[in-house]
């Protein structure tokens, strides 16, 4: 497959065209808001075309799939013009910043009979893989009780539109939506309520959220409290999973590298759990790929990115509002 990239980010660069090159698909052209920076990014990373003209792009009739790494307030836009286009989309987290954007990406990837995805690569972790099966394995029994630490000290060249756009949604949408993704798949459960409260004032200058800390109740009894920031330095993530038969250590596993341990402690004591890592982007592109030849589905599909943007909103609400907010699943669960 070819692949239209739109955004010169950074994760791009990092992660995505290694994955997209790994799963023998080739990346063809790059477009940017700005052309010379268009320009110089297809020239460090061997793409043959650039623009910065998203519409024009896709005329060119080589692209079969367009993958969208800009900042969050472009996503809908820009992957409503690539549907329309009849072009396979793998659309970056948050899939939207509005319930009706991504309701209307969704209908228009129906309509036009493409796939869309959004890459929450977390699921491909294989720790957080291997937790997911022994949940299910009822190995811990039922789970009680989550604690989810997603902190971090975002990097210097991160801390620009995150940290100062406000409408951008800071770390909720940065992270929070990543928690609650990772969280319904571990679980295969829905939110029912959310609490939480949130910090600024360390990086951003625009009261932009940069730590949240909530809970999050489960359909089926789980109760989860959650941790995220920009501001922790020195600090490794972590998932803790109080089970009725024991539990489940993670540490170090929330994170783009195929790194981290997990442990079992139960009756028999504390034991490590083997992990084959595997790179989660080439998986995320792999399952991509497989799911426009009709064999399989992505890791995340679109229903699982408008899920997480609806909690994720129902937090910031909680926090604006100083309020405990339920949840409805009813609406969102047609699609
Ligand atoms: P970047 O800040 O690196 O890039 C975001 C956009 O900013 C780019 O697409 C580019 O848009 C623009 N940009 C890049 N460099 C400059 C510059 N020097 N001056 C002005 N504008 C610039 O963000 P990230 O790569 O960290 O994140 C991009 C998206 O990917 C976000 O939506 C984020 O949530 C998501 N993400 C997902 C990850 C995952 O693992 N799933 C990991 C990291 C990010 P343009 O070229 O069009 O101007």
């Amino acid at each position: 497959m070819n692949w239209l990239l739109v955004g010169a980010s950074n994760v791009a660069q990092e992660w995505i065209i290694l994955a997209i090159r790994a799963v023998g698909d080739e990346v063809t052209g790059i477009v940017s808001n700005d052309l010379v920076r268009a320009q110089d990014f297809a020239r460090k990373q061997n793409i043959q075309k650039f623009s910065h003209d998203l519409k024009h792009a896709l005329y060119d009739n080589e692209v079969d799939a367009v993958y969208i790494s800009s900042a969050n307030s472009l996503h809908a836009e820009q992957a409503m013009i690539a549907l329309k286009a009849k072009k396979h989309v793998m659309c970056e987290k948050p899939m939207a910043l509005s319930i009706s954007d991504a309701q209307q990406m969704i209908e228009q990837a129906k309509i036009h009979q493409v796939v869309l995805a959004v890459n929450y690569h977390l699921r491909n972790s294989a720790v957080i893989q291997k937790i997911r099966e022994l949940i299910a394995n009822n190995c811990i029994g039922e789970v009680q009780n989550i604690r989810f630490c997603h902190a971090v000290s975002l990097p210097k060249n991160l801390q620009s539109w995150r940290i100062h756009t406000p409408s951008e949604g800071g770390v909720i949408l940065d992270i929070t939506v990543h928690d609650i993704d990772t969280l319904r798949f571990l679980l295969n459960d829905e939110p029912i309520s959310v609490s939480a409260m949130a910090q600024t004032g360390v990086l951003s200058p625009n009261n932009v959220p940069e730590t949240v800390m909530g809970t999050i109740e489960f359909a089926k009894g789980a109760l989860v409290s959650f941790y995220d920031s920009f501001t922790a330095q020195y600090f490794q993530t972590s998932i803790d999973i109080i089970g009725t038969k024991g539990n489940l250590q993670a540490s170090n596993t929330l994170t783009q590298h195929a790194i981290g341990e997990l442990h079992l402690n139960n009756d028999k004591g504390c034991q490590r759990i083997p992990i084959e890592h595997h790179n989660l982007y080439v998986s995320s592109f792999q399952q991509f790929k497989n799911a426009i030849q009709n064999r399989g589905r992505p890791a995340a599909t679109a229903y699982d990115g408008l899920r997480s943007l609806e909690i994720a909103l129902a937090i910031q609400q909680a926090i604006e509002n100083k309020k405990h907010i339920s949840l409805n699943l009813g609406e969102s669960l047609c699609f």
